[in-house]
Order: structure tokens, then sequence, then C-alpha cells
């Protein structure tokens, strides 16, 4: 490989976190390469209404697409494909490689995001689009206002994610799938002052329809219904790219960064949802404006 091949900058993921570090480096005019494996969770989102500058809201494919076409104006090339291993360089930098295909790199952005793991609800993606099935009440909580809220989910996540949607005015029934005993008792007072109610037994069976709304079944034949479900079963961080290298991650998963979104691998940054638990959009874009400026100017 020649060394003009060698890119500036290599942005792995083009979603919300990697798109805008492709529109910071090629307005830095850096030769950057984005490579994008197609799945941002933007592409989920029926409608956001917490992006700055859209009071009316923009569809999550909307600004996908609005971001990419941001990045392709100032000349940054997007591939399509799935990074499956990136290594360190004789001599500094990275190669990543993909079906056949190699990168090479002075600086690495990991922009990979996480995946929520998913109930087993048949019609998920249709409940998802129809605002039924929620995953993130930071995002739409304030939309359940005065609403039925079921939150599903075990002690830890589902604990914290129920008394979080109880600020929105709504009645909020936990799902705590037999985990409630693991509730410390100082926990279980806080539920009850916040009004959740934890639901008498375990679900059996999920289902979302437009005339039924939100109906569960428990393991105790009782049926309830719900204009609102949150799913609080976790995520999982895209970071495996990142730890193969030696990159350190967080217990719940998330990749540890500096102050400039540097990775404990020199070089090796990481912006988005991998290297945060808020996954926010705005949070995204202002990682990555860190991490590609931070590069920039090593550069
Ligand atoms: C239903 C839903 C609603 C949401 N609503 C809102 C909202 O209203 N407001 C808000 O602020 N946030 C919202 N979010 C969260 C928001 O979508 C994320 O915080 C944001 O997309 C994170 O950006 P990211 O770039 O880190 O990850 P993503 O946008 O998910 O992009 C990651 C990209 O990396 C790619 N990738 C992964 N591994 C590889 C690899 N090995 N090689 C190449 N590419 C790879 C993926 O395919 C993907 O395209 C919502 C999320 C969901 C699921």
């Amino acid at each position: 490989m020649q060394d003009a091949d060698l890119l500036d900058c290599l942005v792995i993921g083009g979603g919300a976190a990697g798109l805008t570090a492709a529109v910071y480096l090629g307005r830095y005019k850096r030769r950057v390469q984005v490579v994008d494996a197609g799945a941002s969770r933007l592409r989920l989102i029926p409608l956001s209404r917490n992006v700055p500058g859209f009071p009316e809201g923009i569809a999550g494919p909307d600004l996908w697409r609005r971001m990419r076409e941001h990045a392709v104006a100032y000349g940054v090339p997007i591939a399509e494909a799935c990074i499956e291993r990136l290594e360190q360089r004789a001599g500094g930098g990275f190669i990543a490689h993909a079906a056949g295909r190699e990168w090479h790199a002075r600086y690495v952005i990991l922009a990979t995001g996480a995946c929520d793991v998913a109930p087993e609800i048949p019609g998920l993606d249709h409940a998802l689009q129809a605002g039924q099935v929620r995953y993130c009440p930071v995002c739409d909580g304030f939309e359940t206002q005065g609403q039925r809220v079921a939150v599903l989910g075990r002690a830890g996540h589902g604990l914290r994610e129920s008394l979080f949607v109880a600020g929105f005015g709504n009645e909020v029934t936990w799902l705590a799938m037999q985990s409630q005993e693991e509730v410390a008792p100082a926990d279980l007072a806080r539920l009850r002052e916040a009004g959740v109610r934890i639901a008498e037994s375990a679900p059996t069976r999920i289902e979302c329809s437009q005339s039924d709304g939100v109906c569960v079944d428990l393991v105790n034949g009782q049926r309830l219904h719900f204009e609102t479900l949150y799913p609080a079963l976790g995520l999982v961080h895209a970071c495996g790219l990142a730890t193969a290298l030696g990159a350190r991650a967080h217990a719940d998963g998330q990749l540890e960064v500096d102050a400039h979104q540097q990775t404990c691998v020199p070089g090796l940054y990481a912006a988005g949802d991998v290297s945060v638990d808020l996954n926010q959009i705005s949070v995204a874009t202002g990682h990555a404006a860190i991490a590609a400026t931070a590069i920039h100017n090593r550069l």
C-alpha cells in the first residue's frame, strides 16, 4: 500500500455519530472514509421530537438520509460493509478488514452504536412504528402523559426505568419478570411513592394491536391492557472491534474513553452509543465533534 492511500481517519459506523464525524473531518479537509453496515438506530425512530431545531419532530430515516447527504456534500465516501476485524498497523495506525476489502488509516473513530435487546412480541416492528412499543423514555416519555404504561424488565434496568417513566404523569406498571423479590425495601418504597404498580405475576405473552393496544397475559391468568410498553431488557454495545485491541469497557458494556473520546488504545476513538449510557442523537453528535476535532488537531 502506498502512503498516499493512507486515510487520515476511518470512521466505522454511519449513524448519528459516524456521519457527524464525517462532516467535521470533511470540512477540515481531511482524508476520511465511512464504512457502514447500514443498521443505524436512527432508522427505527418513527418521529423524534427532541432533536434541536425540529420542534415539529423529524422521522429517524429522514434525519439519517439528511446526515448522509451532508457528509457526502463534503466529499466523504461511504462504503456499505461490516468491518470484521481491526488490527494495529506496523509503523502506526490501523487496518480494518471487511469481506476481502481493507482500509488503512492513521486514526479510527468507532461509531458502531448499540442494539436494544428485543422482547418477544409478534409484529414488534409494526408496534414500534405505531409508538405502542418504545425503547427510550428519555426520548419520548413526554408523549406518554396520561397513558397506561408498562415497563418490562428485571430488577436493575426494569426498576430504574419504571421510576424514570413514572415522572411523566402517567400510570406505570412494572412487569418485573419475577425479580421483585431481589428489590431492596427502600427501592420498593420509592416505587410506591412514585405510584408504580408491580404486576402480580410474570408475563407469559405480549400482543400489540391497533384495536386493543398492548395486551399482556400473566402467569396467574390476568390480562392487563396498556397504551405503551417500554422494554428495559438492556443493550448490547458493538464494542468488540475495540476490546479485541485492548480497549477497556465499563461493566454494562460501553467503551471507556477520555475527555477527547479516545479509548485506552492510542489513536482509537469512540463516539455515540458505543461509548455512553445516555443514548441520544445529540450526545452522539457531540461526541463525534469532539473526537473529529481532537484527531484533526493531532494530524
Ligand atoms: C426506537 C428508537 C427511538 C429513538 N428515539 C430517539 C429520539 O427521539 N431522540 C434521540 O436523541 N435518540 C433516539 N434514539 C437513540 C438514537 O437513535 C441513538 O442514540 C443514535 O442513533 C446513536 O447514534 P450512533 O451513531 O452511536 O449509533 P447508530 O445510529 O445506531 O449507528 C451505528 C452504525 O454503526 C454500524 N455498525 C455497527 N457495527 C459495524 C461494523 N462492524 N462495521 C461497520 N458498521 C457497523 C451500524 O450498522 C449502524 O449503522 C432512539 C433509538 C431507538 C431504537
